[in-house]
């Protein structure tokens, strides 16, 4: 089961996908949650792709597509994935189909969640993230906050706020690019008959836990 989380940033992405692989047991591949660890660790990969992320912009292809495609063939990956963050362009997602093809594979489900614009930027602002790598539990401090201020509820850890999350910058480029470059994979899958759209909003009080749970359920 390949499945993508489609969406801008601040809709819940890597917290449906967390959920879904809970439940399912298919590993969540987030190439957002691998830049930062290699960006913490200061690898070579890490220190390059910072160049990009902390400005909010796209890190090059020639960077990301390899590196997602070694993860794909891991055999942590190899009844499938949930790939949260990637593709992010049509390029990416052509180069995606290619990959699976040559492994048998193809895009079997792509969830894009819908959340109000105006809804976003405060999402992020709020969002928090457990500092434990193994851990990287998703809160969000007015809608989903720890039980302890600061504190995972799961491992204990501490929460922090991601780099690209407070700087006010940073956040109006990663929408931008979302609308230029990452919109159009809404046709692009729409076109393929696997795209299923979900909206994520406290407006109509309906939260990325429920459509995760919605998700599963279809699954069975
Ligand atoms: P995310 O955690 O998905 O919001 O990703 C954080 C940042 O990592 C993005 O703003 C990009 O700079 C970079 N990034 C993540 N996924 C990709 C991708 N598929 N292509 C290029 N850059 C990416």
């Amino acid at each position: 089961m390949i499945m993508i989380m489609l969406g801008a940033q601040g809709t819940g992405k890597g917290t449906v996908a967390g959920l879904i692989s809970e439940k399912i047991g298919i590993p969540q591949i987030s190439t957002g949650d691998i830049f930062r660890k290699n960006i913490n660790e200061k690898t070579p990969l890490g220190i390059e792709a910072d160049k990009y992320i902390s400005k909010g912009n796209l890190v090059p292809d020639d960077i990301t597509v390899p590196m997602v495609e070694e993860v794909l063939s891991s055999e942590e990956a190899k009844n499938g994935a949930i790939l949260d963050g990637f593709p992010r362009t049509i390029e990416q997602a052509e180069k995606l189909d290619k990959i699976l093809e040559a492994k048998g594979k193809k895009v079997d489900m792509v969830i894009n969640l819908v959340t109000p614009k105006e809804e976003l930027i405060d999402r992020m602002l709020t969002r928090r993230v457990c500092s434990n790598q193994n851990c990287k539990t998703i809160y969000n401090i007015k809608l989903h906050p720890p039980i302890k201020e600061g504190v995972c509820d799961k491992c204990g850890a501490l929460l922090k706020q991601r780099e690209d999350d407070s700087d006010p910058e940073a956040i109006k480029r990663r929408l931008e690019i979302y609308e230029e470059k990452t919109s159009p994979l809404v046709e692009y899958y729409k076109n393929k008959g696997v795209l299923k759209s979900e909206t994520v909003s406290i407006s109509i009080n309906r939260m990325g836990k429920d459509v995760a749970k919605e998700i599963v359920e279809t699954l069975k």
